[in-house]
């Protein structure tokens, strides 16, 4: 059944079968849990996938010596034994990229999870079962948008499917075909119908709806490009002081209750990207189940529906071995470049990575390579390097110039806590942001619990111009004052440990005053409450601005002879309203001004009463 399908797509498929499409067949000779050896395998290549067993695993050859053949099989192999045949397919692990997979959740080879179910009639899998990845019999209205007789070369746009209320899919001209169109037309089709056909120099083919794409891949494209747009995520911490671009990579390391879940579920809800791409790798399984529970629970604000009309979930469930969940992340990066080669601003969030890298792991373990740092194997830095340099802005195959991107978001899980091990620390080198979920910070009903002291953003300069040109032309200056001023307050906090709040200067208790109303009035952030759980950029500005008026206020107060006390006395109500001012709706964003004018109007009384007593 596999290699039938294999012929029937091989004309889309981008890369040569290496052994050709002919079945060969090896022995197993050695079982140690996910890896497999077999010999009698000089005609396979490394990469390729392998049938494993007399129940068929499916494997992935990851290691060739002479004939000897290591195979990490991506189903529980108990039961299988020495000498049981192999056969290799020829066939490097591959993606399935057609309509059908949005809305989707696939297990780490992109097996369908519901499919999956309904095949094996049980939750959990029974092995060797051969289900495709997406809907052969569901028809799609195609459109097309080029006519017959026009030229067209990789990546063209041919035409679309809606596939879902959201998304539209683009059908385009796989790699390496080029030629004239001499049928395209508009009706309902399956997948593997034959939809439109192109005159190439090699004669007539036909061609479906269907791409395969290798997963260790990246898919390619014409050029990369600096990344300067941010991601829009409503979440006051990330916009203001740690963004991350379209196109950007960040890293969130999740202690167990810091707000890993609800971080991600934000972004899966508010960012503005077409596509989301969430991969599950999780040790516990109930973990995941939370995921494939929630998300479809979870509605798309702009559009109303379901965020599963833009998304798709690969999950590793915690009864699949451990070598699919280190495929999982390539088989999600793979549909996010698909989507990004439409055109599209896709996310994709990994969480976690750590998971995904004890797998990688656990797999050179038993290949008795020489182990690095903490047993990791020595080229954990470039898997990980490899993973995050398929983000990126890039200008798409095709003919019109467009442009996609794909923002990764990967979280971390860092034993204990402890950020110098290996795997957040290559993390860092590749990704340029850094969001510090904080235990402490949370224990304090702190959240967001992004910590403002160790986290950080390498985008800030483009951010920052971006934000200047399009929000308002203090954005940055305000967003480094207010920065400053967090970052003070830490240093102040020192001091008042060791020699108490007297000690301070007025104007370091002004300072200490902002810092407060910057940490509970703009970084605190319900995502909980209706208003408060998305703020758009202008109200984020309005925000910073209302406290930071707050504080230029009272310090010409104080030039003029005010005292903090006083200050503080006169402006309760007035402060009480700034608190406040997250939870006014983004429809009433004038009352924004009210606001910042009493700021002016009590600070003004109060220098005016100041100036009675003392004089
Ligand atoms: P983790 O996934 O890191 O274990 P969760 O994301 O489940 O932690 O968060 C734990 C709890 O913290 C949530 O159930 C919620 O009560 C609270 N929480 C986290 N983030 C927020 C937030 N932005 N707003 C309000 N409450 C939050």
């Amino acid at each position: 059944m596999l290699k039938k399908r294999l012929d029937k797509t091989s004309y889309n498929q981008p890369i040569k079968p290496k052994g050709g499409t002919s079945v060969k067949i090896g022995r197993i000779v050695k079982v140690s849990g996910p890896l497999v050896t077999a010999e009698g395998m000089e005609d396979a290549n490394i990469q390729d996938i392998c049938r494993v067993g007399h129940l068929g695993l499916i494997g992935e050859i990851i290691e060739m010596r002479k004939d000897i053949a290591s195979i990490q099989v991506y189903e529980e192999t108990s039961g299988i034994g020495p000498g049981e045949p192999v056969e290799t397919t020829g066939e490097a692990l591959s993606v399935e990229l057609a309509p059908g997979i949005v809305s989707q959740m696939f297990d780490g080879i992109q097996r369908p999870l519901n499919k999956f179910k309904e095949v094996s009639q049980s939750d959990f899998l029974v092995r060797g079962t051969n289900v495709d990845a997406l809907d052969r019999e569901k028809e799609w209205e195609f459109i097309p948008t080029l006519a017959v007789g026009q030229e067209v070369e990789a990546g063209d746009i041919i035409g679309y499917v809606q596939e879902t209320k959201v998304v539209q899919h683009k059908i385009m001209v796989p790699y390496g075909v080029k030629g004239k169109l001499t049928k395209v037309e508009a009706g309902n089709f399956k997948i593997e119908d034959t939809v439109y056909q192109i005159e190439t120099e090699s004669g007539v083919r036909d061609f479906n709806l269907i791409q395969r794409w290798p997963v260790r891949r990246g898919r390619p494209y014409k050029v990369k490009k600096n990344t300067e747009v941010p991601m829009l995520t409503g979440q006051r911490v990330i916009d203001t002081f740690f963004p991350v671009t379209k196109g950007g990579a960040a890293a969130v390391p999740g202690p167990f209750g810091a707000g890993k879940t609800v971080v991600q579920h934000q972004i899966a809800k508010w960012a503005d990207v077409d596509i989301v791409v969430y991969v599950g790798c999780g040790e516990r399984g109930n973990e995941m189940t939370d995921v494939l529970n929630e998300f479809p629970e979870l509605i798309d604000p702009t559009t109303g529906e379901s965020i599963m009309e833009r998304t798709i979930l690969i999950a590793n469930t915690s009864n699949m071995p451990v070598a699919a969940r280190e495929a999982s992340i390539y088989t999600g990066i793979t549909i996010a470049e698909y989507f990004r080669d439409m055109g599209y601003n896709v996310a994709i969030m990994a969480d976690s990575t750590s998971r995904w890298a004890e797998a990688l792991r656990e797999m050179s373990g038993r290949l008795e390579e020489m182990p690095g740092d903490e047993g990791y194997p020595a080229y954990l830095g470039s898997r990980i390097a490899e993973y995050y340099e398929r983000a990126g802005r890039v200008e798409t195959l095709g003919s019109d110039g467009r442009e996609g991107t794909i923002t990764a978001i990967g979280a971390v899980s860092p034993p204990g806590g402890d950020t110098s091990e290996p795997v957040t620390q290559n993390t860092l080198r590749v990704a340029k942001v850094f969001w510090g979920l904080d235990a402490t910070l949370a224990q304090k009903r702190h959240f967001p619990s992004m910590n403002w002291l160790t986290s950080y953003s390498l985008y800030d300069p483009e951010v920052g111009k971006y934000m200047d040109e399009n929000v308002h032309a203090n954005w940055s200056e305000y967003v480094q004052h207010a920065m400053n001023t967090l970052q003070e307050e830490a240093s102040l906090e020192e001091i008042v440990r060791l020699v108490g709040l007297e000690s301070l200067s007025e104007r370091d208790r002004l300072t200490m005053m902002t810092a407060k109303m910057l940490r509970e009035d703009f970084l605190q952030q319900n995502a909980f409450d209706d208003v408060d759980t998305f703020t758009s950029r202008e109200k984020q500005y309005r925000m910073l601005e209302l406290i930071l008026t707050f504080e230029k206020e009272a310090r010409r107060a104080m030039k003029l002879g005010s005292y903090y006390a006083e200050i503080i006395d006169g402006t309760e109500d007035v402060r009480d309203r700034i608190a406040r001012s997250k939870y006014i709706p983004e429809s009433e964003i004038a009352r924004f001004d009210e606001i910042r004018e009493q700021i002016k109007t009590d600070i003004e009384k109060t220098i005016q009463h100041g100036g009675m007593t003392h004089a």
